[in-house]
């Protein structure tokens, strides 16, 4: 229990007095110089700033212990000395309207002042003017503690010792992340060596006592095109091809919603690089990027996007090298944004961006063939009216996309025509990334999700649905209704993420359709689809499984025929398992109200009662009216029970442990609601239902119940293994390869050696080799239909720069042990024994996540809690 001691010092009455300058000092400069990165940049620009053309910078310890950074600038004169340190001082603005021509990188007087209270700070300078240099100590206030002379060469040395160890805690996080720290740093500096022009910029690093090895080098030319030679090698290079800025297109300037006419002129010039957009060009990951703004480094968000989208739909699966410098008037950009000054503001960015898009468009070639077959596409089936936006961003998409026909908006009128259907069936084998083509795979190629929908539940197709246009009778998902209670919609069932394929397992997860039931041949079977409106009508009512016979009664989707006297027992697991079209009025229940979605609240005009149902919410409960003998004393009792019943509830679990719904929108709610309420050893302890539609195992644990994808959940495990335990082959190659690494990705290279190793890649060290040339490739990972190589390393690289020494795999590993898992687990449409469901299930808290399969489906949802269900 806490006492009021703690509180002591806080009285009510407590004056507001300023925080004394030394700790005020000590706060905030923790906040001007972040990490390795922050203190090595400051030091390197006030370099620039000073005017230097030859800049060293020398680490230890990878910059825990030591970072020096001496240059041949300026220097600084004596009278400068006491304030070269203090806050606030700098010699590079005097008022705010200086801002505004700002044109050195430092101008807040903060980073001296800010190292000197986290680290040990001496500098050793000599200003132009001077006979001799000076040596400066400064203590953490940025005092002078000692003066003495030293000889040197104009210029400035900035030497900073133990950085961060005046605070703790931070010191500690940044010795234990100092690799980290450091991939960082050498990152950051890569950008001030390709934009500065015409100074040497040398970077070495010693660790303990051993040899000093280089970091980078440039050498000090006048071109940024040799600064990223000097850099990435020459290799690199030869990928590359200049920027050419046009002014934007027509159609751009409309996508951004620009007037031509009030268009600034030569507000922007942009230069530099960017790789060539042909296959394998580019690079596995964004590590090669650097946007400059005025020759400032820097992170412009919008840009980097523009960029890369850009670049991806020329090279869809890399990602481009990129140097540009976007120079603009020094008025038109506010750098004093955040502290290390990455992030800054942009006048007529969007102008900007329309530049961007129109100049990288046509650098690339334009790619019109994507639309024109779509639009052909579309014609044969010819029952699209609707001409595609002419998004260049995502043709791809469009192709499949739901066709979300001009008057229905957002997302809960998707409406699906045949054509549609048939086309998305037709094109089921063709790639495609997005989602929107996916999701239309799932509505209607899912096996899964076509069980759900012939389990025993009854749909009501709308007289008047059919009365309209044929291609309304199409709307599968948006027009058949079913009785509320027994409700599963097409699309909830798509939605719940049970039925969900991604791209890459839809051929292998999903087993023949045959082999699940038969009655859903109907869906895979309207090749002749086009006849007179009226046939159209009558298909589309076959489609569903259904005559027009039945319009008025309920029919049964998929013609099963609802059988009441099948239903059974839910909790009875011999009949529960295989019954795939029988299922009793409980599952029914949570089941209309747990795979409810946004199409149901479209419907809701017509079932307004519907409109408030949501996920857990208590249900109704049909009871039967039995004449009861009645005693006031056994009431008292009973209500005596009650009252003691529910204290007790309150005090064990009086909230909702569950609330998410089961749908795509809410899957990330979801998913943090499983990993917070069941922990590892839960898995074991729940207790098997049984198995639902030959796809899914319904477990209980306590008042919870629980749905889990059979395939999805086994998928997940196996590929954990496959991740955690498989030794890729390596084959030897009969010429060692040389791999143009910079210096410090060789030396991450050869500090993860041994998880190199693990992905079937080798190599051979040459320690007395120059550096960047230390090591060859010998061996590469091989598979059936797989081939790596440099790029999968460089990604490995990125990877351990940021986490060394974690095992990682590069992601086309990774996508070839998901396939392979995809293969290894058990299917949908597989009978499961306890056992074997058993097994899933415990295999569930043997792993690390085990919420999602390798493709990102979900394994396994919460559908109710039987607490609401009945509350005594
Ligand atoms: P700012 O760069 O924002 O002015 P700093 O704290 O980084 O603030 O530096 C304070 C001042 O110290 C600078 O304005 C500059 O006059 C001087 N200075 C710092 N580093 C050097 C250097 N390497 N050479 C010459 N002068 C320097
Ligand atoms: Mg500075």
């Amino acid at each position: 229990m806490r006492t009021t001691e703690g509180f002591k010092n806080i009285t009510p009455s407590a004056a507001i007095r300023p925080i004394d300058r030394g700790s005020v000092h000590r706060i905030c400069s923790g906040q001007v110089v972040l990490n390795l990165g922050t203190a090595v940049k400051e030091l390197v620009e006030n370099s620039l700033d000073a005017g230097a053309t030859n800049i060293d910078i020398k680490l230890k310890d990878h910059g825990a212990e030591l970072i020096e950074v001496s240059d041949n600038g300026g220097g600084v004169e004596e009278e400068n000395f006491e304030g070269l340190t203090l806050k606030h001082y700098t010699s590079k603005i005097q008022d705010f309207s200086d801002l505004i021509h700002i044109e050195t990188f430092g101008f807040r007087g903060e980073a001296l002042s800010s190292l000197c209270a986290l680290s040990d700070v001496t500098i050793f300078t000599c200003h132009k003017s001077a006979k001799v240099g000076t040596r400066l100590v400064f203590d953490h206030n940025g005092r002078i503690t000692q003066r003495t002379p030293f000889p040197r060469q104009q210029g400035t040395t900035v030497s900073i010792q133990q950085l961060f160890y005046t605070l703790p805690v931070r010191h500690k996080e940044f010795q234990r992340n100092i690799k980290k720290e450091y991939a960082k740093m050498v990152q950051l500096l890569q950008a001030y060596c390709i934009v500065s022009k015409g100074v040497r910029i040398n970077c070495t690093n010693q660790i303990g006592q051993g040899k000093k090895s280089c970091v980078i080098s440039t050498a000090g030319s006048p071109s940024l095109k040799e600064n990223i030679g000097a850099v990435f090698g020459q290799k690199q290079l030869q990928s590359l091809i200049p920027f050419v800025q046009l002014p934007p297109s027509e159609a751009v300037c409309e996508e951004y919603g620009l007037n031509p006419a009030d268009m600034p002129q030569n507000l922007y010039s942009v230069s530099g690089f960017i790789s060539r957009c042909d296959h394998g060009v580019g690079r596995s990951t964004t590590d090669r990027q650097f946007f400059f703004i005025n020759q400032r480094p820097c992170d412009p968000a919008k840009v980097v996007k523009i960029v890369n989208e850009v670049y991806h739909l020329h090279n869809k699966h890399q990602y481009p090298f990129v140097v540009l410098n976007i120079g603009v008037d020094s008025e038109c950009v506010d750098i004093n944004v955040t502290p290390d000054k990455r992030q800054i503001l942009l006048q007529e960015e969007k102008f900007l961006l329309a530049i961007l898009k129109t100049s990288l468009m046509e650098m690339f070639g334009s790619d019109v063939n994507k639309l024109d077959v779509n639009q052909k596409l579309l014609d044969i089936t010819g029952n699209l009216k609707k001409t595609l936006p002419e998004e260049a961003e995502k043709p791809q998409a469009d192709m499949l996309s739901d066709s979300e026909t001009e008057n229905s908006s957002g997302e809960g009128k998707r409406i699906m025509t045949l054509a549609r259907l048939r086309e998305s069936f037709s094109l089921q084998a063709t790639e495609s990334n997005f989602q929107s083509s996916i999701k239309v795979k799932q509505q209607h190629n899912s096996p899964r999700q076509r069980l759900l929908v012939t389990t025993g539940s009854t749909v009501k197709i709308q007289k008047a649905v059919l009365t309209k246009k044929a291609e309304s009778c199409h709307k599968l998902d948006s027009k058949v209704s079913v009785p509320r209670r027994h409700l599963i919609k097409l699309e909830d069932a798509s939605d719940s993420g049970f039925c969900s394929i991604s791209e890459s397992d839809a051929g292998c997860s999903t087993p023949e359709a045959g082999s699940c039931i038969n009655s859903e041949s109907a869906v895979n079977s309207e090749e002749e689809f086009c006849g007179t409106e009226e046939q159209k009508q009558e298909e589309c009512l076959q489609t569903a499984g259904c005559s027009k016979k039945s319009l008025d009664c309920d029919v049964q989707v998929l013609g099963t025929e609802p059988k009441p006297d099948l239903v059974n027992d839910w909790t009875d697991q011999n009949k529960f398992s295989q019954e795939a079209n029988s299922c009793s009025p409980r599952v029914k229940r949570f089941k209309s109200r747990n795979f409810k979605s946004e199409a149901d609240d479209s419907k809701a005009g017509k079932y307004p009662e519907e409109k408030n149902t949501s996920v857990d919410v208590l249900v109704e409960v049909k009871k039967k009216i039995v004449p009861l003998e009645f005693s006031m004393k056994a009431l008292a009792e009973k209500v005596k029970k009650v009252i003691q019943q529910q204290q007790k509830n309150t005090e064990t679990e009086n909230y909702r442990r569950f609330k998410a719904k089961i749908s795509p929108g809410d899957n990330k709610v979801a998913e943090d609601e499983l990993r917070k309420e069941i922990s590892k050893e839960m898995f074991a302890k729940m207790e098997i239902i049984g198995q639902f539609n030959l796809g899914f195992i319904i477990a209980k644990l306590n008042s919870d119940l629980f749905i889990i994808d059979q395939h999805a959940t086994d998928e997940k495990y196996n590929f954990e293994m496959l991740q955690q335990h498989t030794v890729l082959q390596g084959q030897k190659l009969i010429v060692p390869q040389n791999l143009n690494l910079t210096a410090v990705n060789e030396t991450v290279l050869i500090e993860n050696l041994e998880i190199f190793r693990k992905n079937g890649f080798d190599f051979v060290i040459n320690e007395n080799a120059p550096v960047t040339q230390r090591v060859k490739l010998v061996s590469l990972p091989t598979s059936k239909n797989w081939t790596f190589g440099p790029q999968d390393i460089d990604e490995l690289i990125f990877m351990l720069s940021d986490c060394p020494g974690v095992m990682c795999r590069p992601s086309r590993v990774r996508q070839m042990f998901a396939s392979r898992a995809c293969r290894k687990s058990v299917m949908i449409g597989t009978a499961l024994n306890v056992q074997e469901m058993r097994k899933l299930i415990t295999h569930m808290g043997e792993i690390e996540h085990p919420w999602n399969c390798p493709h990102g489906r979900p394994t396994m949802r919460h559908i109710v809690s039987l607490d609401l269900i009945s509350p005594q």
